[in-house]
This record gives C-alpha cells, sequence and structure tokens, in this order.
C-alpha cells in the first residue's frame, strides 16, 4: 500500500525548497522501499533546485543517503527488509557495450526506479539523481542499495553516495595514486578532501592542498595534506613546484570545475603525470591549451565521473576502513540537521561554512 511520508521537494525555479507530504508506492520488480536515516546536502541538489540540470520540476532532492531498506519488489535478491544500505547513483546493466567488456564502472545505461513518488494531487517527482533522499523514505532501483556493515553511523556511511566517493576515487580509482606519488589537489571542499584522504589512503608521499580560504586549508591538513598552497597569496604552480624538487606532481586533481583551475593543474602536473578532473564545470566553460604542451608534458588527462566507484565493490571495502580508523567519515560532517532545516543549509554550504550539513531522520 502507498504511503505518505516527508520530504523535502524543489517546487519551482530558484524558490526556496519545502517540506510536504509526498507518495511512497510499493516497490515493484527490480525496486526496493528504503526507510532514509541520513542524507548528506550536496551541490547538486542546489543545482537542481536551481534548473541547473533541467527544468522537471517538481524535484524531490536529496541523494547522498543510508538507511535501512524496509521492502523490496517479488524478484529482488542482493537486499532484504532491514539490511542497512548505502544508496548510490551507478545501479549497473549488466548488459551494455561496457559492463560487457568488463568495465560495469564506465556502465552506459545505469538504471533507476520505475514506479513514480508523487506529491499527493498525483504529481510525479523527479527524484535527484534518481534517488530523492531528502525523505523520511524513498523508492529506488534495488541496485542503487548497496549493503554496508550496519555498525557504520548512518550520517557518515551515506556520504560515500556521492561527493566523498567521488573525491576519493578520483585519487585512487581514476588519478590511481600510488605509494610515494606526489599529488595535489586543487579546491578543499568536500570532494577535495576526499581526494586528499584517499590519496594518503594509497600512499602517496606528498598531499599538496590547493585553496583561496585558509579554513579549508586548515580542514585539507585534518584530512592528511602534507603541504598547503593559498592561491591568493601565491601561484600553485611555482608553489607546487617548490615542494617536488621543481618537477611538479605525479597527480593533480582539480575539485573545482575552473578552467582556470584546470589550467594550474596542467601545468603543475610532473612530465607523464596525470591531471584528474572531478570539479564539475558549467556548459559555457572552455579549455585552451597550447597543443605542444598537451603532446609535449605526456602523461594523461582524466576525467572522474563518481571517481569511476563501482559501489557493490567500493563502498563495502571503504565502510571496512572507515570502521577500522584508516578513513575518516565522521570528518566530514560538519553538522547534522533535521528534514526541514535544507535551506538554511544550501546558504552555508554556498557561503563555504561546512564541509557537509547532514539530515538525519530519527
Ligand atoms: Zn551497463
Ligand atoms: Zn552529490
Amino acid at each position: 500500500m502507498a504511503q505518505h511520508v516527508q520530504g523535502v521537494i524543489a517546487r519551482a525555479k530558484g524558490a526556496p525548497v519545502e517540506l510536504t507530504t509526498i507518495v511512497i508506492p510499493d516497490p515493484g520488480p527490480g525496486e526496493a522501499v528504503v526507510k532514509v536515516q541520513a542524507c548528506g546536502v550536496c551541490h547538486t541538489d542546489l543545482h537542481y533546485r536551481e534548473g541547473g540540470i533541467n527544468d522537471e520540476y517538481p524535484f524531490l532532492l536529496g541523494h547522498e543517503a543510508a538507511g535501512i531498506v524496509e521492502a523490496v519488489g517479488p524478484d529482488v535478491t542482493s537486499v532484504a527488509p532491514g539490511d542497512f544500505v548505502i544508496l548510490n547513483w551507478r545501479a549497473v546493466c549488466g548488459e551494455c557495450r561496457s559492463c560487457r567488456r568488463g568495465r560495469p564502472q564506465y556502465c552506459f545505461a545505469t538504471h533507476n526506479a520505475k514506479g513514480k513518488m508523487t506529491l499527493v494531487d498525483g504529481t510525479e517527482l523527479s527524484p535527484a539523481l534518481g534517488i530523492g533522499a531528502f525523505a523520511e523514505k524513498t523508492l529506488v532501483a534495488a541496485g542503487q542499495c548497496t549493503k554496508v556493515d550496519p555498525a557504520a553511523r548512518p550520517e557518515a556511511a551515506g556520504l560515500l553516495g556521492c561527493g566523498v566517493m567521488a573525491g576519493l576515487g578520483a585519487a585512487m580509482l581514476t588519478g590511481e595514486v600510488g605509494r610515494g606519488d606526489s599529488v595535489a589537489v586543487f579546491g578543499c571542499g568536500g570532494v577535495g578532501c576526499a581526494a586528499i584522504a584517499g590519496a594518503v589512503l594509497a600512499g602517496a608521499s606528498k598531499v599538496i592542498a590547493v585553496d583561496l580560504d585558509p579554513r579549508k586549508l586548515d580542514l585539507a591538513r585534518e584530512f592528511g595534506a602534507t603541504h598547503v598552497v593559498d592561491a591568493s597569496r601565491e601561484d600553485a604552480v611555482v608553489a607546487i613546484q617548490a615542494v617536488t624538487d621543481g618537477n611538479g606532481a605525479d597527480v593533480c586533481i582539480e575539485a573545482v570545475g575552473n578552467p582556470k583551475v584546470l589550467e594550474q593543474a596542467f601545468y603543475a602536473r610532473d612530465l607523464a603525470g596525470t591531471v584528474v578532473q572531478v570539479g564539475v564545470p558549467t556548459p559555457d566553460m572552455r579549455i585552451d591549451l597550447p597543443m605542444i604542451d598537451f603532446f609535449g608534458r605526456g602523461g594523461q588527462l582524466k576525467p572522474s565521473w563518481y571517481g569511476d566507484c563501482l559501489p557493490s565493490r567500493d563502498f563495502p571495502l571503504l565502510i571496512d576502513l572507515y570502521l577500522q580508523g584508516r578513513l575518516d567519515l565522521d570528518r566530514f560532517v560538519t553538522e547534522t540537521i533535521a528534514l526541514g532545516e535544507v535551506e538554511e543549509a544550501f546558504g552555508r554550504m554556498e557561503r563555504g561554512e561546512v564541509l557537509r550539513s547532514v539530515v538525519v531522520i530519527p
């Protein structure tokens, strides 16, 4: 039987988000209803509200979540009611040209629930990234539920569902940071700090954090940065060369989504090094590099979607590292808030006052 619960929606472009009653249908084949315990506030939620993704209002926001499976569709065997899960937006199909070649982390046909969550008047909701977890319950595809050790705090675990995974994966998976590598991370918000943590986990010998905000550089140190560069006061490329014997870093990770920053990452890289771009650009941005520099420096330029993660492989592993004290996910949780406080949290996020505000649902 369909259930009425509270959820946070964006009804129109630029309008403040609102807490309202939404209708969750029973799970159909291949689907699950999840009781959400915690959901982080991400820039992408704000982009949806502002019409930056598409204009399929109303949106049910929220997508960095963990919770308990409440019910599953008739054919679902991957998860069962009572399982503690992190929600993901990469439910792989197993059949597309990428999956068939053994590269499911790039699946080109990921899927979401087919059933529709609605407002009480029947208006269909568009769930953010196919999840919609600023809600007491949400309907997702079963493949969007990744079972992990229930000993993890939901407010920390849920962050692996998006930004923190993107950053960890940018270093560990896309950038393939290895033991002894020097790594520079540009932009020290949630994604950048996760990239720093990932570089440390992967055995980097130097981790250089670059930002314009000294508060973010302090955070970067807490996550393991060995050097920090305040790019409002010094040239980031020169500063990175100075701490890498004049060479540049083996892996440079752009976690801002800005062409000037990407250019710095490009030139702050050692010969044959790797640039990873995980910061999300806007459609108007362009890059313009001398082709001789592109060729002459060798190496790799690699965009990173969702940190190239495969949730079923990576989430349980990272939760195990978290529970062993080797990955400090708790440090990303600046504050916990109630479901009705998302709009205020957007403001704090835009002003750079938080790494993550996390909605906790009792
Ligand atoms: Zn696929
Ligand atoms: Zn996100």
